[in-house]
């Protein structure tokens, strides 16, 4: 992967994409002074031809067979889940959702995956008391078995409707307090917040934090909120204020008053607080496919922002370094982006793991989560082939996605 090749320390990976948007920036000028030449001459390829040209040539080779179905996926529309507010007064929100046929993905998931243990250990506990063990040990069992030692957070709600169900959500009403009863958005946004797994007294960064429906999924588990404290850091002052902005519309102000809202730039975060965090998310700018492939506005494939596209895994990287450098030993960080591309997913966590190691003396450990890939088949699509992490796949019956995750614990 050429553009994580350098084996830079974090000073210099820190100059790259500044001098990047300096060039980038430059390059916008020059080419006003010659906008009358260019529209005369140069009819405009539409950014999302341009996306879903790469995204032809570079995903057909990584999803060999899948990409068609998933291109479709892409282009067609979005669904959407409701995060319920904990803060907000709940019982007609969701007696609205159930009557809808929308259910939580997740207590549905767990449910289901704790009856298949509890039957699984039972017929243990079958044979086993022929072998003079009891139903008691068989209990036991269920309470330790992998999937429930990940801690998915019962207190994170998400209604969605069922496979091949298009049915949209109405937009969320305010209560009495004027806090909205729940949050659209894409369902499979939770599974890095999930995976992250906060427990109480945890210390929390989320570094590349807005709009924020992350961050409001993670005061939603209630454990950054007691004890505990949450960092939400975005570069993009606009960004932070529609950050601000969702703290204000969901979050109870005495909650609201916990979280720390900063506009540093993510890559220079070791300057701020290193080693500090029990659980970092680092939800990292990414070629956001779904959107490149629809909509004109804001899109990374425009012409004028081919080097800031292909600068991207280096900026990932940069950021996702100083994600690991902000964890305290012990602690871990979850990866996450909307694309598809390998070089913005598994590679950067790749090159991180080995410049963790080369460059810091940090030993990271790639988490194995194919336990979300079990608990949450029949919700999500997900993509087998990965190498590190998961990725979740858009598919029409299922149109979640993408959201490749990825979890580190720094030893
Ligand atoms: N986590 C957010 C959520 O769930 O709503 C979405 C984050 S979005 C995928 C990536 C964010 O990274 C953008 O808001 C962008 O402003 C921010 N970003 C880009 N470069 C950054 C940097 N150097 N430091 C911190 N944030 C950065």
């Amino acid at each position: 992967m050429a553009a994580l090749g350098g084996r830079a320390a974090v000073p210099l990976l820190r100059r790259g994409p500044g001098a990047v948007l300096g060039a980038v920036q430059g390059a916008g000028q020059r080419r006003h002074r010659h906008k009358e030449k260019w529209a005369t001459t140069a009819p405009r390829i539409p950014s999302t031809r341009l996306a879903l040209h790469h995204f032809d040539s570079s995903y057909s080779l990584h999803l060999g067979e899948l990409w068609p179905s998933v291109r479709a996926g892409l282009l067609c529309e979005q669904k959407y889940g409701a995060l319920l507010n904990n803060f907000s007064e709940l019982d007609h929100v969701t007696q609205e959702l159930e009557l809808l046929n929308a259910t939580d993905f997740i207590s549905e998931a767990l449910q289901k995956a704790q009856q298949s243990q509890q039957g699984t250990a039972a017929r243990e506990a079958g044979r086993g008391s022929q072998e003079g063990r009891t139903v008691i040990q068989a209990e036991a069992m269920t309470e330790t078995s992998p999937p429930f030692r990940a801690s998915i957070s019962p207190k994170i709600k998400c209604y969605t409707f069922p496979r091949g169900d298009i049915t949209r959500f109405h937009p969320a009403r305010p209560d009495t307090l004027g806090l909205l009863g729940y949050y659209l958005m894409d369902a499979a946004s939770l599974l890095p917040v999930l995976a992250l797994d906060v427990q109480r007294d945890d210390l929390v960064l989320d570094l590349c934090a807005a709009p924020g429906g992350k961050t409001l999924a993670l005061l939603q588990t209630g454990l950054c909120v007691s004890g505990g404290h949450l960092a939400a850091n975005d570069v993009s002052i606009s960004r932070t204020k529609r950050l601000h902005q969702i703290l204000h519309n969901y979050v109870l102000k005495e909650v609201r008053e916990t979280v720390s809202v900063t506009s540093y730039d993510g890559r220079d975060w070791q300057d701020v607080e290193g080693g500090t965090f029990h659980k970092v998310l680092v939800d990292v700018p990414c070629t956001t496919d779904r959107h490149s492939a629809m909509e004109e506005h804001n899109n990374i494939f425009h012409k004028m922002r081919t080097k800031e596209r292909q600068m991207l895994p280096m900026l990932q990287l940069q950021l996702l370094m100083a994600g690991i450098l902000a964890t305290k030993p012990g602690g871990d960080v979850v990866y996450s982006t909307c694309s598809l591309s390998p070089l913005q997913n598994e590679c950067v966590v790749e090159r991180a793991v080995e410049i963790a190691e080369t460059q810091f003396n940090i030993s990271v450990r790639v988490e194995d989560l194919s336990h979300f890939r079990t608990l949450f088949q029949d919700t999500f699509s997900f993509f087998s082939g990965c190498r590190l992490g998961e990725l979740v796949l858009p598919h029409l019956t299922a149109n979640f996605g993408p959201m490749y995750f990825c979890k580190l614990h720094r030893m």
